[in-house]
């Protein structure tokens, strides 16, 4: 069995760990192809419901005239 020929120091597993901890967490975007707005990859964009440029959903308009009364 393949032993380590010298203990990992405190520092160096704590720098481990926050790589692991920093890939986990980073955010991934990308440009919308049809509304130029950032988006997560492999998902429809929120902000104009579509997805390698086909229209998956239609964004629901908000009523301003309700919102006022
Ligand atoms: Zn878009």
């Amino acid at each position: 069995m393949a032993v380590p020929k010298k203990k990992t120091s405190v520092q160096r597993k704590g720098l481990r760990r926050a790589g692991q901890h920093h890939k986990m967490y980073r955010k991934h975007t990308s440009k919308c192809g049809n509304c130029g707005a950032m988006n997560l990859p492999h998902c429809a964009c929120p902000s104009c419901g579509t997805y390698k440029g086909r229209e998956v959903f239609t964004i629901k308009e908000r009523n301003t005239e309700d919102a006022e009364e």
